[in-house]
Order: C-alpha cells, then sequence, then structure tokens
C-alpha cells in the first residue's frame, strides 16, 4: 500500500522534482524520507540498484531492469525483490508528474544487519526515487581510470550499490575534463565505464567488450547489439585505441559518442547514426 506524506505542495518548491518511496511510503519532501542507520545498505553497501529513463511517454524497459536486480540480489544472496511492489512504488512516483527527461532509481538493500559483514537481517529496505534531469551532450570525452575493474571479483557484473570505486574513478575523470572513466580489468582488456558499456568502430565492425570481461551486462548495451549487430570480443587498450570511432552506452546517456579518450580525438559520424538507430527505436517502444 502507498501513502503519501503531508501537503504536497508545501514541499514540492523545497524539493525541486526529487521524489522518494521508501518501504510502502511516497515523501513528497525528499529529506523526510529515510532508511535506518543499521540498514546493511548504509553499514556495509550491502545492496542493489538500477537507474532508468522516463520519457514523455513512461518509463523505459522497467521490465529488463527489474529482472537485472533480482538477478544482482541474487548474486548477493538477497532475497528477490517485489516486482509488483516495486512496480507501484514507480507508479506512485511518478504520478501526477510529467517528465520531458526523469530518471528512476530503485534502490534494494538486504535491510536492517549487524554492524559488519555478516548476513543482513531483513526485512529488505526497497528505495524508489524519481528526478527530472536535463538532456545530456551527444558527444564526450572520456578518461582512462588509474585503477582496474576486478573482472574475477564477487561484484563482477552485479550491480551493487558499492560504488565508491566508481565515484572515485568519476572523480578522476572530472579532473580531467572527461564526463566517464573507463577501466581496463585485470587481463589488460577494455572493460566499462563507472556507468556505461563501451563501443568501438573499426570501419564497418561494432565491438564491445564480453560479459567474461567484467562489465555490468547494459540494458542499453543488449539493445544496441540487438538492433545494431555487435560483435562481443576483448580488446586491448591498445587494440582498443585504433578504433576508429568509440561511443559508450547506459540507460541516461543512450548511444553517445566520445570525441576525446584521454589525449586522443575521434570523430562520431558513426556514433551519431546508432544514436539515432536507438532514439527512433527506443521511442517506438518503451518495454523492447
Ligand atoms: N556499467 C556500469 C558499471 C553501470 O553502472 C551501468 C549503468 O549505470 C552500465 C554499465 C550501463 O548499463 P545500462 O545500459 O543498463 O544503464
Amino acid at each position: 500500500m502507498t501513502t503519501t506524506s503531508a501537503d504536497p505542495s508545501a514541499t514540492a518548491a523545497a524539493s525541486g522534482d526529487l521524489r522518494i518511496w521508501v518501504n510502502g511510503t511516497l515523501y513528497d519532501d525528499p529529506s523526510a524520507a529515510t532508511i535506518g542507520a543499521a540498514d546493511h545498505g548504509l553499514v556495509v553497501g550491502d545492496g542493489v540498484f538500477e537507474t532508468l529513463k522516463v520519457l514523455p511517454a513512461g518509463p523505459f524497459t522497467v521490465g529488463r531492469h527489474l529482472d537485472r536486480l533480482t538477478r544482482s540480489a541474487r548474486l548477493l544472496g538477497l532475497p528477490d525483490p517485489d516486482h509488483d511492489q516495486a512496480r507501484e512504488a514507480i507508479d506512485a512516483v511518478l504520478a501526477d508528474r510529467a517528465y520531458e527527461l526523469g530518471k528512476i532509481r530503485i534502490t534494494y538493500t538486504g535491510g536492517r544487519g549487524p554492524l559488519g559483514s555478516q548476513a543482513p537481517f531483513g526485512p529488505p529496505t526497497l528505495v524508489v526515487a524519481a528526478d527530472s534531469i536535463e538532456p545530456l551532450e551527444p558527444t564526450t570525452a572520456i578518461v582512462t581510470a588509474p585503477w582496474t575493474r576486478n573482472e574475477r571479483g564477487a561484484l563482477a557484473g552485479v550491480k551493487s550499490i558499492s560504488y565508491a570505486e566508481n565515484v572515485r574513478a568519476l572523480a578522476y575523470a572530472a579532473e580531467r575534463g572527461g564526463t566517464e572513466a573507463i577501466l581496463i580489468n585485470n587481463a589488460g582488456h577494455v572493460c566499462e565505464g563507472t556507468g556505461s558499456n563501451i563501443f568501438f568502430v573499426f570501419g564497418d565492425d561494432l565491438v564491445t567488450p564480453t560479459l567474461e570481461a567484467g562489465p555490468l551486462a547494459g540494458i542499453t548495451r543488449a539493445l544496441v547489439i540487438e538492433w545494431c549487430g555487435v560483435r562481443e570480443a576483448d580488446l586491448t587498450e591498445v587494440e582498443a585505441r585504433a578504433a576508429d570511432e568509440v561511443f559508450i552506452t547506459s540507460s541516461l546517456r543512450d548511444v553517445q559518442g566520445v570525441h576525446r579518450w584521454d589525449d586522443k580525438e575521434y570523430p562520431t559520424t558513426r556514433s551519431a547514426e546508432l544514436a539515432k538507430i536507438f532514439a527512433e527505436r527506443s521511442a517506438a517502444d518503451l518495454e523492447p
């Protein structure tokens, strides 16, 4: 069941467009939306999440995101999230709001737990938040992070809330004029960005790293593979840098051309064509 906090009109001005639902309660005042201080997500980062885009027609690929939330939860040994409840929460945060472009963040943790790494006691915590966002630039600059992605780690391929490594790497990229940091894995192959997958254009060939290399199985990645025909192969940094073009994908970036990778400039013509195909296909169907 969803209940609503106080008078929405009284809080809307202070909170902007951000609206948060926590364990069955919708808060129009985001500062009133809280979880317990002993939540295992807060104490040790024991939780998983999803980020999805909201278009004027509604949220994009909810089904795929909830399925991945379940896969991530299982990999952390958490109980399966309740998809009906998550959908109810999404409807609640979007109710009476029209977003030109928005984002939804779903966070699912083990709930209350010990002040250490032993298993949480539960029940799980489910948080769903919605906010408006600005469209991103069609092309961007990326920077190689000095740290590696561990493709054999327990969190490889898990959309875990333990994202401090990504926060660190993204800050490193931002300090160098990039909007994304690219991580090389321990085997020396290009893996992914902190919040995106990476693709390379070689003539007519499109290539993206295999899932064995440790990237998240991106939903945008899967759609680009399906709609544009992409070969999965692992490339060293040197091989990857020799690409004609490079682009990155994510639920909020869609297909975004890379005009600069570290100190090398790239054209973005083919990336723009692929971005157009993605925009057309995704606008035609919210649940492809
Ligand atoms: N890789 C990582 C580490 C991510 O966090 C994300 C999403 O934020 C992606 C890739 C792209 O995945 P998706 O296209 O499902 O958003």
